[in-house]
């Protein structure tokens, strides 16, 4: 029961923050390259969502990441864009948007939600962009 619920707030706060984020024309203008799309389609939810929980660690998860600020690339990955698009790209916009405080480390709960975000929105840009 506990775990419904759990997952009920989750899916109501990344509903709740991907229309946020729509209303920042900088937010909102991302959109995966026809490259990141086909990546994503071949490799698989499992699979880009491993990558999604090991980036955000690796770049973002430390108290004090290396680089902070610029340490997100601008393309690559799915992944990097869905960071941007989803204020996840650095301790400063996750911060802004998200209120987790700079200078600790991410809680693995707080990077599951923030991988569950990019996912999200890497689904969406999927589903609103079907393979031809
Ligand atoms: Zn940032």
């Amino acid at each position: 029961m506990a775990n419904v619920e759990a997952e009920q707030d989750e899916q109501r706060w990344i509903a709740e923050t991907l229309e946020r984020l729509s209303h920042s024309k900088f937010r909102a203008k991302f959109v995966l390259s026809d490259k990141d799309r086909a990546y994503a389609r071949a490799k698989g939810k499992a699979i880009i969502n491993r990558h999604a929980h090991e980036m955000l660690h690796d770049r973002v998860g430390a108290a004090e990441p290396k680089n902070d600020g610029r340490q997100t690339p601008w393309r690559g990955h799915p992944v990097f864009t869905a960071q941007h698009a989803t204020a996840t790209c650095c301790r400063g916009c996750i911060e802004k948007w998200h209120h987790i405080p700079q200078g600790r480390a991410l809680t693995d709960e707080e990077t599951n939600r923030l991988a569950d975000l990019v996912m999200a929105w890497i689904e969406r840009d999927l589903i609103h962009h079907p393979v031809q």
